[in-house]
């Protein structure tokens, strides 16, 4: 505990951002980095819990006492020791991460949570400026070879773990690029691509291959996973998209939000305007009236992309009625996270929310295309209609962002896979139905987060260590 007192006498202080009027004029990086004098102070406002609840709300139970301490005493090249221990990629996480352990941490039941994850990313990227994150192979070789399908941070953390045991692994990956939903759902604004690229040429100097634009099922026999390699762990992420069911959802203009979410991240990778890819030409939100139906990470991330295109007006409709901002402050709900309004770094940057509406029907314009939203207002208890409140938007793009039904078939069927009640790879224990094929991520638990596909891609690669040592 760096500092005894630290929690009664030092405040927290708002996590850096650029201002949202400047930000949405590029795509570069919105948060930035406390000065080291302040850190040290907000590491310093740790009490060291005898039982850090802030460890057990981390799903990776990462050691943030330990770290919060050594940064508070300027450590930090034992910081990033203890996080890499359990944690493959602390920058991933530094950025985008939600941050459930904040919500934890004792200090939030009546004041500011400790900073958490602006210590986790200022640890981090120190270690990347001084030159401490450098490439470390294993120094012996198992003879055994794991194929992992899917780059995604399930797959990557799965393929760092197992390669550290020994086990030659290959990556192979459908899209252009690494990094699965890091890369083509999260803008650049939240996490610049060069992050996920430094990380990614460490791993392939430690060893691992990595071989993009290979779907498997398409350019490789699902079969050959098992004649080829000892195991496989499928990491495909559940990308199947919640279809909106309703009148007009068939027009021109209506859009599934990842099919714009990629197009983005390719037309921001290729420093494009007017991007076109296999002759079809990008989604686009400039100069248009846009709807996003839906209000989670995914409609935030549309709306935020809309706003730096120059979309003419943005509007996010959401079914559920506005949560209360943020806990009150009293024990209720703590240590877990309370609701909170997800989307506000979007909504800062411009739009508008309206939220306890279902939208019923689009219309058509005369050529086919949306003109035009159709919505009514719900009642807060029942969700049923309200009469008489029923108003139409004027919309040239919709875009679909209610959530996903889970991962695609295909694949999992080529191979045999058994799925659960809600179509997610059946895998107790990461061990699928069939001999020899793992499974890891949002593919096994549904769309989640990052931090708890890290933690998945690591606990499946203990699974399969075990079974490479068992079959040896
Ligand atoms: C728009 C959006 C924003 C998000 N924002 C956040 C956020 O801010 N913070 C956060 O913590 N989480 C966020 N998430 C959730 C997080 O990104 C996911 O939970 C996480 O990426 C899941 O990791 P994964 O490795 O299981 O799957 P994915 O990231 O989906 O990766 C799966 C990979 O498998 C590949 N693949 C699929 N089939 C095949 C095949 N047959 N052959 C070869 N490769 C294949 C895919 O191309 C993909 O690269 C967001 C999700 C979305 C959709
Ligand atoms: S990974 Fe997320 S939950 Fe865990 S310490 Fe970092 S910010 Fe908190």
């Amino acid at each position: 505990m760096g500092r005894v007192r630290g929690f009664l006498e030092v405040r927290r202080v708002p996590a850096p951002e650029r201002d949202p009027r400047e930000r949405t004029a590029d795509y570069g990086e919105i948060f930035e980095l406390l000065p080291e004098e302040e850190l040290r102070r907000q590491g310093g406002r740790c009490m060291d819990c005898g039982i850090p609840f802030c460890q057990d709300g981390c799903p990776l139970g990462n050691l943030i006492p330990d770290w919060n301490d050594l940064v508070s005493r300027g450590r930090w090249r034992e910081a990033i020791d203890q996080l890499h221990a359990t944690n493959d990629f602390p920058e991933l996480t530094g950025y985008i991460c939600p941050a459930p352990c904040e919500d934890a941490c004792v200090l939030e039941i009546n004041d500011d949570p400790v900073m958490i994850k602006q210590v986790e990313l200022s640890i981090v990227e120190r270690a990347w400026e001084e030159g401490w994150i450098v490439p470390r192979p294993p120094q012996r070789r198992s003879g055994r070879s794991v194929a992992v399908v899917g780059s995604g941070p399930a797959g990557m953390a799965a393929a760092a773990q197992l390669n550290r045991r020994g086990h030659r692994v290959t990556i192979l990956e459908r899209d252009e690029a690494a990094g699965g939903l890091n890369r083509f759902g999260v803008p650049d604004h939240k996490l610049e691509k060069w992050i996920i690229d430094r990380r990614l040429a460490v791993m392939a100097d430690e060893g691992i291959e990595l071989r993009c634009g290979v779907e498997v099922g398409r350019d490789l026999d699902p079969g050959e996973l098992r004649e080829r390699f000892d195991a496989a762990v499928v990491a495909v992420g559940a990308r199947v998209a919640r279809p909106l069911e309703i009148p007009g959802a068939e027009l021109g203009g209506v859009h599934y939000a990842m099919d714009y979410l990629y197009d983005r991240n390719r037309a921001v990778a290729a420093g494009a305007n007017g991007w076109v890819r296999n002759g079809r030409p990008e989604i686009s939100a400039a100069g248009r009236r846009v709807v996003v139906v839906g209000a989670g990470d995914t409609s935030a991330d549309c709306m935020s992309n809309a706003h730096r295109e120059g979309a003419a007006s943005v509007t996010q409709l959401d079914t559920y009625p506005e949560p209360a901002g943020g806990r009150p402050r009293d024990l209720a709900g703590w240590p877990r996270t309370p609701k909170r309004l997800p989307t506000n770094y979007a909504l800062e940057e411009g739009g508008e929310r309206r939220s306890g509406v279902a939208v019923v029907a689009l219309n058509a314009h005369d050529d086919d295309c949306v003109g035009s939203v159709e919505a009514v207002e719900t009642d807060p208890e029942t969700r049923e209609p309200l009469s008489g409140t029923g108003f139409t938007l004027p919309a040239d793009l919709v875009l679909v962002a209610i959530g996903f039904t889970g991962p695609e078939p295909a694949l999992l069927d080529a191979l045999g896979l058994e799925r659960d009640g809600r179509g997610n790879v059946r895998a107790e224990g990461y061990t699928t139905s069939a001999a020899g094929i793992f499974c890891a991520g949002d593919a096994r638990i549904g769309q989640s987060l990052t931090v708890t596909a890290i933690d998945e891609g690591r606990r499946c690669a203990r699974a399969v260590d075990r079974y490479l040592e068992g079959s040896g």
